[in-house]
């Protein structure tokens, strides 16, 4: 099969850039679940700071850091109210109901976004059939949203109805830092909203693995019996945390190129016959085109852009979803933009 050359599958494809192989290479490093890597002790001090939270570790994955934010947060028989796009429900290999031993309940946002309204119609009465409601869990950014942006003041909002029926809440913030930058709000003020939150090195940042789980000292203090519970404790992990520290330094500003990149893409393409953007605004990374009034499937289409050494993925028959990261320029969004158009008119 042809070589990948221009990768918009997904801004986990990024390959690290020799500047954070080298700072990895350089890592001071030691026993991590004994907390004496000393590079993972600053990453997650600089986390906690950056998110305004009293404490933080690292994990593996961001699914990890879900799962275990929702076992911790929740018990068996509990429910967990999150939109019906999210990573949690679609993702995670139904880790809510195996591992928080919880049910979801799914809403019908808006590109991933929902209200207060929506939140207060989903909580239980408290009658002794029903679930008990437990906790809320929003996505920032919205991935199958679009990569939509809850604004501070939404996110305010269904927070204050959570609260007011003692609800938790948790933020899956795998693209939290593309929303700062798209939004001009700061990491602190999206999360003092919730009390856990984590953000993943691995996607936008750039990095090859890892993500950083947020809250109270006595939420983290739980999570890391979860963390040794499922294998999460790690050894020498400061190799991988150098990379996160390298990329909340050097990477976070970039973002604002990614997002750039995806509207010029959403523009360049819904110039072509049959090709609708589902989601019309981009506000970051995203961008998701609907291709059924074309003549060809999503797959077909995937399938001739792969013959050409570019990735775009398809979901289902129709739609596809393209993703900007650092590995992927403006010249690289020209190329695969033209050479859809030229499949097109094949
Ligand atoms: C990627 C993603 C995750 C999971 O992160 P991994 O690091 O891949 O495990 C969780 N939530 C959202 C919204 C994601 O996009």
């Amino acid at each position: 099969m042809t070589a990948i050359r221009i990768n918009l599958y997904s801004d986990t494809q990024s390959q690290p850039t020799s500047a954070m192989r080298e700072a990895m290479a350089q890592a001071t490093v030691g026993d991590e679940q004994h907390r004496l890597d000393p590079g993972v002790n600053q990453l997650c001090e600089d986390v906690a700071g950056l998110l305004g939270k009293e404490d933080a570790v690292f994990l593996p994955s961001g699914t990890m850091c879900n799962q275990i934010a929702l076992a911790v947060h929740c018990t068996a028989g509990d429910e967990i109210i999150a939109d019906r796009s999210a990573h949690i429900i679609n993702s995670e290999a139904g880790g809510p109901a195996s591992l928080a031993g919880s049910m979801v309940y799914p809403l019908e946002g808006k590109n991933g976004i929902f209200g207060p309204d929506d939140v207060r119609g989903a909580i239980r009465s408290a009658s002794l059939h029903a679930p008990r409601s437990r906790l809320l869990v929003v996505e920032q950014t919205s991935n199958l949203g679009g990569g939509t942006v809850w604004p501070l003041a939404q996110l305010q909002a269904v927070a204050k109805t959570a609260r007011a029926h003692d609800l938790s809440l948790h933020m899956d913030g795998a693209r939290l830092m593309n929303a700062v930058i798209a939004a001009g709000v700061s990491a602190a003020e999206f999360s003092a909203t919730v009390d856990s939150v984590w953000l993943d090195l691995s996607k936008g940042l750039g990095c090859p693995v890892g993500a950083v789980l947020a809250g109270s000292r006595e939420f983290i203090h739980e999570v890391w019996r979860w963390k040794h519970r499922i294998g999460g404790a790690m050894r020498q992990a400061g190799i991988i945390a150098a990379a996160g520290s390298w990329a909340l330094q050097h990477h976070v500003d970039r973002l604002a190129e990614d997002h750039d990149n995806a509207r010029l893409l959403a523009d360049r393409i819904s110039a072509l016959d049959g090709i609708q953007l589902i989601n019309e605004t981009v506000e970051t990374n995203m961008v998701f085109f609907d291709v059924s009034q074309t003549p060809l499937s999503a797959p077909e289409i995937s399938a001739r852009l792969r013959e050409k050494g570019i990735w775009i993925g398809a979901f289902g028959e129709q739609k596809m979803r393209a993703v900007t990261h650092l590995d992927v320029g403006r010249e690289d969004i020209i190329e695969a933009s033209d050479a859809l158009a030229g499949i097109l008119d094949d």
